[in-house]
């Protein structure tokens, strides 16, 4: 496994890790198989969309931002409920096939790791088998 780093700059926001999970992919010797991206975190989450109109991450966060409020009389006593939230419904890991030794992604996908309680110094482990 490798462990990749994410600094976030903001409280929410998408960074697109692509290119870093294809290096530990092309590093890892693997040709065929899965890789596994696994976000250890519970207020950021990880996802595959669109990497080619940065408007499409601008649009799903105001989604993710208007659904789930910042403030909606939470239980959570920490006051960060909404980034749970947030994390549970993306999602913390996905698996993305491994073909001649790189990540087999659609012509427009790309990985993006997602903050929704930032700014924060974030880990994302690289799985390749
Ligand atoms: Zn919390």
């Amino acid at each position: 496994m490798e462990e990749l780093s994410v600094n976030t700059g903001s409280r929410t926001g998408f960074t697109d890790i692509t290119a870093k999970v294809r290096a530990v992919v092309r590093d890892s010797g693997v040709e065929q198989g899965v890789c596994l991206i696994h976000v250890p975190h519970t207020t950021a989450a990880v996802t595959i969309n669109e990497n080619a109109d940065p408007a499409v991450q601008e649009d799903i966060l105001k989604e993710l931002n208007k659904v789930i409020p910042f403030q909606d009389g939470y239980a959570h006593m920490e006051g960060n409920s909404a980034a749970h939230v947030k994390s549970s419904i993306v999602g913390c890991s996905c698996s993305i096939p491994i073909d001649g030794g790189d990540l087999a992604l659609g012509t427009w996908q790309g990985v993006f790791f997602c903050e929704f309680d930032g700014p924060r110094s974030r880990k994302v482990w690289v799985t390749c088998r």
